[in-house]
Order: structure tokens, then C-alpha cells, then sequence
């Protein structure tokens, strides 16, 4: 089996409602870009990547002359083709590597005719749980505002009927920390018997991240998630306060890996497939974890169906997966795949068992949402359309205002 060709295709989704975070909002839709790679047999393999535009799809392009006649089964080599740790220092390229990743994998799968986590040592579980992932949200059509502990309670709620969730993720580092610990200990009140989990996403001062992380000790904690910057950040806290430390921010390559367990700064390691450069890195570094007793989960850094079979068939392998996966999955009104979203089932998505990555291009919604980009484009991730002239510090000391409600236009 060889490469022939690469394609890429930015879509844009739609968001039920545009999701508040640290650094600005995703502005009511999600826009990623859809990677193709066809082989000389006929098969097409699928991957995925945050962000687009012209500029993406030209970067995939622009790989076509490294890939074209690669083995897709030739794993390890095509890293250093297109990404050794030298090279990559001059053209940063692991996100497109991951998504190309995906698509091998998935070529081989559906060359063999096995799934994904055959190719991966075989699933431990045949579904992955995950948590119910609650955003400050501003209002869209349909959907109203989250703003306040009663709204985040409420949508929890609604979330935990509709897909059985028993596990809530708080997406915070928009309002004042204060506030946000409020906007906790309600959830907390509200769900005594499920778990919880806070991320602000860095952006708390070494003071607040104490206050926060000593304040909710007595909580049915998972684990505080990346309360400060840096991994001596994080290591101060950790040796502070009674909650175990979570990263995703930090620990995202193997370097950083050896500095946690050589002084450890974070309890649990959320693999991204993404940012390690695709599903097998993540497996990797999971081994290196059980090790050395580090917990790990399944990061989302936002997905259509094609990076969820990702993060689902990662979910299936990792005998230590000790967390529920986090996903913005929920969130949106659609998906490319074939048969519509993948759904949830009390709290937990069933991995894909098809050949492959085991889900296929619905083209008609390819088609439906490349058109929707063409007429939205991008947003800026890191700017909030409530706050004009607002951008992020780290830490910040400048949050929105609780007491206001905005509408914005996306
Ligand atoms: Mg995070």
C-alpha cells in the first residue's frame, strides 16, 4: 500500500451556543480541518486537525511530495520524515503530523480489516467514559445563556438526563476565581455523588491557584486542573494543597514527561492525540506513566467524529486510563460522520468497531459545513466577542464581569 494523494477540507459546525474560556471563546461553531489520504489500493484514510483555511489545506498539500509512495504501515518512519525533533524545530509540524497519523492508522485498519485498537495492542474496554464538559455559554438560537451557578446547575442537569453523565468538568478562568469557586461547590451541592473537576486553564496566580485548589479539598475532587502556568507552577501547588494536579498544557511531549516524573509537578497526564502527534505518542507515553504511578485521561482539545474515534480507540487500549475522557463532543449541533453523532450512552460513547477508525465522511455534510466556512471563516479563539479589546494575561487578573449579561453576534 502507498500514499497517492493528500486532501484536505476545512469545515466549520455549528456550536449549540458559543463556549466561554480562558483566553476568549470559541465564537458558535467549531472549525477544523478534514485530512484525506488516499492509497494506491483505493482506500481513503481519515484524519482530522483543529483551525483551517487556506493556509491548512495548503500545509497538508505541501506534505505530498514527502508522502507520496509512503508505506501508510510505516509509522515510525513517517515521524521522522515529516517531523524529527531537529528538523521540527524550524517547521513545528506535529499537529499535521497526528492528523496524517490518524489517517495511516486508519488505512491500515481497513486494510487488514480490524479496527484501530487491534492495531494498538488490542481494547480493554469496549466504551470510554467521559465527563460532561460545562462551559460558561453565551445565549445562541435555541439555547440560553450559562452565566450563573443556578444555569450551570441547570445545564448539568439536563446534560446528566440526556447522556448519564456522572462525572462534571468546569471550564472556568473567564470570571473572577471567587466566583468561579462558587459556581463549583453549587455543582458539587447539586450532584454530591459525582465527581468533579475544575480548569481554568492556567491563568490563576500562584495565590488564587492556593485559595481555589485549598477551598475545594473537601470536595468529591477527580483533580484541579492546570490552576497555574508551568510545571513549577504547578509543582508549588501541588505541594500546597490536597488535590490531585492534572495537565494538559505542560506535559505534552516526552521531554516534558521525563521533567514530571524526574519532580513531579502533575498527578494526571491528559493525552491529547492531537498534540502529541497522534494516537501511538499518546500510548506511548501512557506506558511511561503506569511506570511511574502518574494517572492519565483522554484530553479534548475539540473534535468532530474523526478526532473522537481517535480519542475513543486511545480510551480502549490504556489498562490504566484512570479518569473519564473529557470531550466538547456534546456541545455541537452536528457532525461529518456518517449516521450523524456518535452517541452517548450512559456517560460513555462505544468504541468505533468498524475497520479502521471505524467512521466514514458523510459528504453531503462535508459539503454543507465547507460551505458554512467559506461564508463564516475563522474566529479568533483567543479574543471574547463580549469583550471587545480584551485579551488574556497569564495569570489574568482582568475576568468578566459576572454581573453582566452580554448577546453577542458570531
Ligand atoms: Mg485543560
Amino acid at each position: 500500500m502507498k500514499i497517492v494523494d493528500i486532501r484536505a477540507t476545512t469545515v466549520a459546525v455549528p456550536l449549540e451556543a458559543p463556549l466561554r474560556h480562558s483566553n476568549g471563546a470559541h465564537w458558535g461553531r467549531f472549525v477544523r480541518t478534514i485530512v484525506e489520504v488516499e492509497a494506491d489500493n483505493g482506500l481513503v484514510g481519515l484524519g482530522e486537525m483543529g483551525g483551517g483555511g487556506e493556509s491548512a489545506e495548503a500545509a497538508f498539500k505541501a506534505l505530498l511530495p514527502y508522502l507520496t509512495g509512503h508505506d501508510p504501515f510505516q509509522l515510525e518512519a513517517l515521524r521522522f520524515k515529516i517531523a524529527n525533533p531537529t528538523a521540527s524545530l524550524y517547521n513545528n509540524r506535529t499537529q499535521l503530523l497526528a492528523a496524517i497519523e490518524f489517517a495511516c492508522l486508519d488505512l491500515v485498519g481497513q486494510h487488514l480489516g480490524v479496527p484501530v485498537h487491534d492495531l494498538l495492542g488490542g481494547r480493554v474496554r469496549d466504551e470510554v467514559a467521559f465527563a460532561s464538559y460545562l462551559f460558561f455559554r453565551y445565549a445562541a438560537e435555541g439555547h440560553k445563556e450559562i452565566r450563573t451557578p443556578d444555569q450551570l446547575v441547570e445545564q448539568a442537569r439536563e446534560l446528566k438526563r440526556e447522556h448519564g453523565f456522572t462525572v462534571h468538568k468546569l471550564k472556568g478562568g473567564v470570571f473572577p476565581p471567587g466566583y468561579e469557586l462558587e459556581c463549583y461547590r453549587a455543582l458539587a451541592a447539586a450532584f454530591p455523588e459525582d465527581r468533579l473537576r475544575y480548569d481554568p486553564n492556567a491563568v490563576l496566580s500562584m495565590a488564587e491557584g492556593l485559595r481555589f485548589g485549598r477551598a475545594i479539598e473537601d470536595l468529591n475532587n477527580d483533580y484541579l486542573e492546570d490552576p497555574v502556568f508551568g510545571l513549577e507552577g504547578l509543582r508549588q501547588v501541588r505541594e500546597q494543597v490536597r488535590v490531585p494536579l492534572a495537565t494538559n498544557t505542560v506535559v505534552v511531549n516526552f521531554e516534558q514527561l521525563a521533567s514530571n516524573v524526574m519532580r513531579r509537578s502533575a498527578d494526571v497526564i491528559l493525552l491529547d492525540t492531537t498534540f502529541w502527534g497522534g494516537i501511538r505518542p499518546c500510548v506511548k507515553a501512557a506506558g511511561v506513566c503506569e511506570t511511574f504511578q502518574l494517572g492519565v485521561a483522554v484530553h479534548s482539545s475539540g473534535e468532530l467524529g474523526i478526532q473522537l474515534a481517535t480519542m475513543l480507540h486511545l480510551g480502549a487500549v490504556l489498562p490504566n486510563l484512570g479518569y473519564a475522557a473529557d470531550a466538547h463532543y456534546h456541545q455541537l449541533r452536528d457532525d461529518v460522520i456518517e449516521g450523524g453523532k456518535l452517541p452517548y450512552v450512559n456517560g460513555a460513547i462505544a468504541v468505533p468497531s468498524g475497520p479502521g477508525l471505524g467512521v466514514r465522511l458523510d459528504r453531503d455534510k462535508v459539503a454543507r459545513y465547507a460551505e458554512l466556512y467559506r461564508e463564516t471563516g475563522g474566529y479568533p479563539y483567543d479574543r471574547d466577542p463580549g469583550r471587545p479589546g480584551w485579551y488574556a494575561q497569564v495569570p489574568n487578573e482582568r475576568f468578566a464581569d459576572p454581573d453582566i449579561s452580554v448577546e453577542v453576534r458570531t
